[in-house]
């Protein structure tokens, strides 16, 4: 199966945001594979794109299975066509699945920016490892492993987190931490 095949189609899925319950459930492992699965992954491909995200993990969207989708590189434009419409072009699709992951190394410390399309209008500094070596499977359950550095190192480490239960937020000294939980639960009252 190609994954490319679902960048275009595909059901949109509510994203969860912080403080739904399902964002701090650790996730359990996913032993199903076949259509289901598929279908479900390809929605979650789907969503990310047209979120736009490059990562997002099955708890995003309410599913508490081991499992996210990312791409940290495809290129997004929004143009203008001749009849004055906005019209969004995506090309340079490189999806990925990791299903059970695991992180089985580490090496090296990095700091980058991170937001997350379930804590919406956040954007700060999270220290991640620089270079990480992840076993998974893939969508037909086969045994995988790849090393992985730069973005998709630290995408693959945030998405990672979510299966765990953790928000990137939880990663910020507690003074910004509390101060986030508080803005957010403040705006979800309203
Ligand atoms: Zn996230």
């Amino acid at each position: 199966m190609n994954l490319e095949n679902y960048k275009l189609k595909g059901d949109k899925l509510p994203i969860f945001t912080y403080p739904d319950a399902v964002l701090s459930q650790v996730a359990t492992p996913v032993t199903s594979f076949g259509v289901e699965l598929e279908k479900l992954v390809g929605n979650m491909l789907f969503t990310m794109y047209h979120a736009p995200g490059i990562g997002l993990a099955a708890p995003q969207v309410g599913e508490s299975i081991r499992l996210f989708v990312l791409d940290v590189d495809y290129d997004r434009e929004v143009i203008t066509n001749s009849s004055g419409e906005e019209e969004v072009r995506m090309t340079g699709y490189a999806p990925m699945v990791f299903i059970n992951p695991v992180i089985t190394g580490t090496s090296g410390q990095t700091f980058f920016e991170e937001g997350c399309l379930s804590v919406p209008g956040v954007y700060e500094e999270v220290k991640r490892f620089e270079t990480i070596h992840v076993k998974f499977q893939n969508l037909q359950g086969e045994f995988q492993e790849i090393t992985a550095d730069d973005m998709l190192a630290i995408c693959i480490q945030h998405e990672n987190d979510h299966l765990d239960g953790i928000l990137f937020i939880e990663r910020l000294s507690n003074l910004k931490k509390n101060f986030y939980k508080k803005k957010m639960a403040k705006e979800r009252g309203r």
